[in-house]
């Protein structure tokens, strides 16, 4: 199957209620976007899964929940007020407006028409407000371009309390915006997002001492070299890519698996990922390697998620402009030190979101969609039908099955149209499994479970249906062995 263009996933995406243009009943407004309903759901089991895979189940990584607007001098630290980095452009030409790193501008050309930009001046990425209601006393504020400076700011913090040791990290999932001047690609580049990042500190005189596994993925690898002889990506394992030392650091090479291994486990398509170095001239001055992971979108290979190494740069920088002391004592060498960020894993949950539908969409024979969402994510785990609807018998054990499901699970209850209907309409927004109950459910205190990627069925009692349930979600059995 071809893939879906963007504004086809955009049509999809409204018709089945996962995601409308905010604001649509004026005319919307550009780069905001509204979850509906299952779109809720998905986002919500995306993050939950994330904060799980990188909080929960680690002993390294603990958790922080800033605020979106926060004291503006950490943003003055940040480099974020009064440094900026970028030019907003508008094409002579065609009028297409971007954004282009400063350094660029001489021989940059416009990336729709190759028509000749002209600059606007800076471009200052974050929406400015006034904290505090009395105009004379108010004071600018900022809301937060990227969650990664709150937990700079509260490193200190949250070391002491949490009693971390190094290597360790500070994860955030929260609300960041930017000022895009061409918010464009549906959820890709929009002004209000989410992030799902981590900071992960190690004691900078350690670089090559990485306790973890690096998982042994194949992946497609787009080095500099690559790059600058027009070379074409290799399909190679990350641990060959260290040894080849494409991948500089062990550290690098385990947060790149480690990445990987979250989407591949809920279903992404290893072949429409790969991992692109940056250029020299793309990189921060104080990072090693930067790495980003590509997906192939639609509209081209781009940035899904970015790792990278920022050395001791910020908490550096927060050093010196709040006067205090951020380093910290290191355990083995009993030494205070200043650690650095050997990896910042920073992900958009939007763009994980647009990933994970495009690889789940999918048609069978007959032209029906598919969408063959990991269980995790689905936003339903099952849907629950009396096979007929006048049967009063059948009802009440379809209500009690629903009723006793939906306290673990987020189920759905259907006795509209013919079972054929009920099972494309689940289908089609990925819900895993349909359970119906019908006669010989009655005498048998059994009901048929369907599964959405095959359509095969099988008869399970009642009575095991909460823990079957939970065992194929998981995938702990698998729907052919029940
Ligand atoms: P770009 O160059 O595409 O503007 P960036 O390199 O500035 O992105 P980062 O600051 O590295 O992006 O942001 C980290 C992650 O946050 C990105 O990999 C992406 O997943 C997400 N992200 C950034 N900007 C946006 C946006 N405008 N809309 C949706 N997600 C975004």
């Amino acid at each position: 199957m071809e893939k879906l263009s963007i504004d086809e996933m955009t049509n999809f995406c409204k018709r089945k209620g996962f995601v409308y243009q905010s604001g649509e009943l004026y005319g919307g407004i550009a780069g905001f976007w509204d979850f509906g309903s299952l779109g809720t759901e998905l986002k919500k089991n995306i993050k939950n899964s994330w904060w799980k895979f990188h909080v929960q189940q680690r002993e390294d990584i603990v958790g922080l929940d800033g605020s979106i607007i926060t004291n503006p001098k950490i943003w003055e630290a940040s480099g974020h007020v009064g440094n900026f980095v970028d030019l907003a452009t508008v094409c002579k030409k065609c009028k297409t407006k971007s954004k282009i790193d400063k350094h660029e501008f001489k021989t940059a050309v416009c990336e729709k028409c190759g028509g000749e930009l002209e600059s606007k001046g800076e471009f200052n990425p974050m929406f400015t407000t006034s904290v505090g209601p009395i105009k004379e006393d108010s004071m600018i504020a900022y809301l937060r371009p990227e969650t990664a400076q709150l937990i700079f700011s509260d490193f200190k913090l949250i070391q002491e309390n949490a009693r971390l040791k190094l290597p360790f990290g500070i994860a955030q999932v929260g609300k960041s915006f930017r000022n895009e001047i061409a918010p464009r690609n549906f959820l890709f580049r929009s002004r209000e997002f989410e992030q799902m990042e981590i900071e992960y500190f190690i004691n900078p005189t350690k670089t090559n001492d990485c306790p973890f596994e690096i998982q042994n993925i194949e992946v497609l690898i787009y080095s500099v070299e690559m790059q600058k002889k027009n070379k074409q990506p290799e399909l190679m394992s990350l641990k060959d890519a260290l040894k080849k030392k494409i991948i500089m650091l062990p550290w690098h090479a385990y947060w790149l698996s480690n990445e990987l291994s979250w989407f591949f486990s809920l279903g992404a398509k290893k072949e429409n990922f790969r991992i692109r170095q940056h250029l020299p001239e793309e990189k921060s001055h104080y990072a090693t390697d930067t790495w980003d992971i590509e997906y192939n979108f639609p509209f081209g290979w781009k940035e899904l998620q970015g790792i990278a190494d920022r050395g001791t740069y910020d908490l550096m920088q927060h050093q010196n402009h709040s006067k205090k002391d951020l380093r910290i004592t290191d355990e083995e060498s009993n030494q205070k030190i200043l650690p650095m960020v050997v990896a910042e894993p920073s992900l958009g949950v939007e763009r994980a979101f647009l990933v994970f539908l495009f690889d789940a969409y999918s048609k069978d024979k007959k032209d029906n969609t598919i969408l063959k969402l990991n269980p995790n994510l689905a936003p339903y785990k099952a849907a629950i039908f009396p096979l007929v609807k006048k049967d009063e018998e059948l009802i009440k054990i379809s209500r009690n099955v629903f009723e006793n499901l939906k306290k673990e699970f987020y189920v759905s209850y259907d006795e509209s149209g013919s079972i054929g209907r009920r099972y494309a309409r689940n289908d089609e927004i990925g819900t895993p499994f349909c359970i119906t109950i019908d006669g010989d459910s009655i005498k048998n205190k059994d009901v048929t479970i369907r599964n959405r990627d095959d359509g095969q069925q099988k008869r399970i009692k009642i009575s095991n249906l909460k823990n079957i349930l939970r065992e194929l979600i998981n995938e702990e059995i698998k729907f052919e062995k029940l």
